[in-house]
């Protein structure tokens, strides 16, 4: 089993670049139709703000059976910093709270899963995550989306570092970067199906929390 796992970043400097119309969308509903018509269970880390950016979508995610959705802070600021020049959040504890009302009201039942912005923590942020219930979950494979400039190089990045038990985090933004992890979606899939491995929710992988 390996559970792909897409993060849906929002921080106020990509809300500024939406409103310039710098950037078209940091949704990408194209990958969302892959991932259904390959019928591929994922788990969505979402920030608070792309959820208020996004309802209809977010709605749409969370009420769908194929897919769970869990927390990603709610501007995707840092719980510890140096973290790839993102700022610092205020009140680690207010950002959760905030994300977790957000995701209650689009699915209550939706798993306690939480996902540091950048994968940036320290012993206060582990803290403040286990104080909201939360239990942290990383990543051993980067899909690289972020920063591909095709296709071909999120599939290799993905399929080279792969294996059983993997958890492997890819994008949800359609905007740059990661406008193209749809296009490889459907040769990452079959890739693992090739290697014997069976996308799951995160959740199945790991237990729920
Ligand atoms: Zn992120």
């Amino acid at each position: 089993m390996v559970a792909l796992t897409f993060d849906a970043d929002m921080t106020t400097y990509m809300e500024k670049q939406l409103d310039r119309g710098e950037v078209d969308s940091y949704a990408n509903p194209r990958l969302i139709a892959e991932l259904r018509r390959l019928k591929v269970p994922a788990t969505i880390f979402m920030t608070g703000l792309w959820i208020e950016r996004y309802p209809r979508v977010a709605a749409g995610l969370a009420a769908d059976p194929l897919f769970e959705v869990a927390d990603h802070s709610y501007d995707h600021e840092a719980f510890s910093t140096p973290c790839y020049g993102l700022g610092r959040t205020g009140d680690m504890r207010l950002s959760l709270r905030r994300t977790e009302a957000l995701l209650d009201r689009l699915n209550p039942g939706h798993p306690r899963f939480f996902r540091f912005p950048g994968g940036c923590y320290d012993k206060a942020a582990l803290k403040a995550v286990a104080a909201e219930g939360l239990t942290p979950v990383q990543w051993d494979v980067v899909g690289g989306d972020a920063f591909a400039t095709s296709p071909d190089a999120i599939v290799k990045q993905t399929l080279d570092h792969v294996r059983g038990g993997s958890i492997v985090v890819l994008h949800l933004g359609g905007g740059k970067p990661s406008g193209l992890t749809d296009k490889a979606l459907p040769a990452i899939v079959r890739g693992l199906r090739e290697r014997g491995l069976r996308p799951v929710t995160l959740s199945t992988l790991v237990g729920r929390p």
